[in-house]
């Protein structure tokens, strides 16, 4: 990844600091003191998202609390030609809410109410602030909850994942965030309000619901979700299953689904993860095993009863050399902590970490685990695992040191590298953190620049002066072709993929 030109902070450039002057006093004809940050210490939280080895102070930062401030915000950066970057909590792990150090930070922290919860419907209309694990908990008592489950779910906002198209541990069975939201309410950058979508499960015209969801925040601000609640399952069961080697346990993912079961969750951690997650939590991880499969399967007590003694007996017949069943629901959850708290875990044991995102064909994932594993001896950097191996979705967590002259390089180098591999084996390079700032060459290696020129037209389309989230999600041809022409650029894979 080419790094962001490191501009000074906007305080100590002229030009901008009298463009911000100007800004700020039209911005406060109709916001609130409180809704405008300008001084350095109030806008460096918002310098970064996730992805903290990029940082930028933005010009500055607005908190609007209503849709109308949200309009009048837009229209009047729309007219100055300032750039915008809406953002949520934060947790993004490509960059995408960078800020642009000429632009304004949209911060939707304020939008944190449920405006509806329909039970009879099984649907709730949310701001886009509203947490993703606080929708699931407001809509309990009904005996309903909101499927996909990012593991930042504590924190991350609904209108992260929309942008994002998020997904999670359920979304093997239940899908990714553009299967659990019904309909929108955006922004444009010209202060126009869109309704995408709606309350019946099709609407007339082009999918501009499914169009939008995962566009990274460039082609309007989110101000409404709709989302589709589910009722809770009569029950739900985890089992582990311990392999004394990570191939294996790649295999057992195939040969669950091949068997005709789709659990509500199949996720794999390795060696490094197992032990980080262990020492953080204390989940009841074998800490000798060099990879688990947490399988997690719901539905009615009976269906689960048949599909436990059927999965169980498949995994153990696949090489598994241990496999528990939770024995009630708090080691379901502690299961489920340790998977969920497994970032933070790695985070623990190194100065810094780098997260990868890509996803591959099921059937692919011994071969990727293990050429994986060659890159990270290549190129003497520890790698964990710890991802959603029913989805195919691969997180590889680069480990390295900041601090150590060359180390961050090496680890995009190396990211660089994998997510290619996944490209060269039928897969993407993203499964559900974004493009971002992160992923622009291996967009150039997915896409053509006949296809790349076709998000861009999409792009204008919605925002035809560039202005919402400049420089993310679509790589300029320029950039491409320099990306391309890369004089010994390395090969992801020792043998061509079949
Ligand atoms: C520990 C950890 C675990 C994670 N696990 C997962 C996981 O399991 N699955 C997964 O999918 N992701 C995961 N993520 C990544 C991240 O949490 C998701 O991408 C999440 O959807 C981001 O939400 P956010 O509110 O933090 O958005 P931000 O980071 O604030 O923004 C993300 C993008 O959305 C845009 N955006 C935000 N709000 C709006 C809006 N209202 N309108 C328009 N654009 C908007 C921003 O411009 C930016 O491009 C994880 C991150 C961390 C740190």
């Amino acid at each position: 990844m080419t790094r962001p030109p490191n501009d000074p902070p906007p305080f100590d450039n002229p030009t901008l600091v009298a463009a911000r002057a100007d800004l700020v006093r039209e911005l406060r004809r109709f916001l609130p003191e409180d809704a405008v940050l300008i001084h350095e210490e109030e806008v460096r939280p918002y310098e970064c998202d996730g992805l903290s080895a990029y940082r930028q102070l933005p010009l500055l930062v607005v908190l609007p609390r209503t849709v109308e401030e949200v309009q009048r915000v837009l229209r009047l950066c729309h007219a100055r030609g300032v750039p915008v970057v809406a953002r949520g909590a934060g947790t993004g792990l490509s960059g995408g809410a960078l800020p642009a150090p000429d632009g304004v930070l949209l911060s939707l922290a304020r939008f944190t109410r449920i405006l509806d919860v329909d039970p009879l419907a099984r649907t709730a209309r949310v701001q886009p602030g509203v947490r993703n694990l606080a929708i699931s908990e407001a809509v309990r008592p009904h005996g309903l909850y909101y499927a996909p489950d990012p593991s930042s779910q504590i924190a991350c906002t609904i209108g992260g994942n929309v942008a994002e198209n998020s997904g999670g541990v359920h979304c093997l069975k239940y899908g990714l965030t553009v299967h659990n939201v019904l309909a929108i309410r955006i922004v444009t950058m010209d202060g126009e309000i869109l309704e995408l979508g709606g309350q019946a499960l099709d609407s007339p015209g082009y999918d501009l619901l499914a169009l939008f969801i995962g566009s990274e925040g460039l082609l309007g601000v989110t101000v409404e979700v709709t989302v589709r609640l589910l009722p809770i399952p009569e029950r739900a069961q985890a089992l582990l299953a311990a392999y004394d080697d990570v191939t294996t346990a790649a295999q057992a993912v195939g040969d669950i689904i091949a068997a005709g079961f789709i659990p509500a969750g199949l996720e794999m951690m390795d060696g490094p993860a197992i032990q980080a997650a262990e020492d953080f939590v204390h989940a009841g991880y074998p800490t000798d095993a060099a990879a688990i499969l947490l399988c997690e399967l719901d539905g009615t007590n009976r269906e689960v009863s048949e599909q436990l003694a059927a999965v169980r007996d498949l995994l153990l017949a696949g090489g598994a050399t241990e496999v528990r069943t939770a024995r009630d629901e708090a080691e379901r959850q502690r299961f489920w902590q340790g998977r969920k708290a497994a970032f933070p875990a790695i985070g623990r044991c190194s100065p810094d970490y780098y997260c990868m995102d890509g996803t591959i064909p099921r059937r692919r994932l011994p071969e990727v685990l293990r050429r994986t594993a060659e890159l990270s001896d290549e190129y003497g950097l520890r790698v964990a695992n710890v991802f959603h191996a029913g989805d195919g979705n691969m997180h590889p967590l680069i480990l390295y040191d900041a601090n150590q002259p060359d180390e961050l390089a090496r680890a995009e180098e190396l990211g660089g590298r994998i997510l290619e591999l996944c490209v060269a084996v039928g897969g993407t390079i993203t499964g559900e953190h974004g493009v971002g700032i992160e992923k622009l060459p291996q967009m150039c290696v997915q896409f053509s620049p006949e296809e790349l020129s076709q998000f861009a037209a999409i792009k204008t389309a919605f925002d035809p002066e560039g202005l919402l989230n400049p420089g993310k999600g679509i790589p300029t041809p320029r950039r491409c072709s320099e990306y391309r022409q890369l004089p010994n650029r390395p090969s992801p894979v020792s043998s061509p993929a079949p």
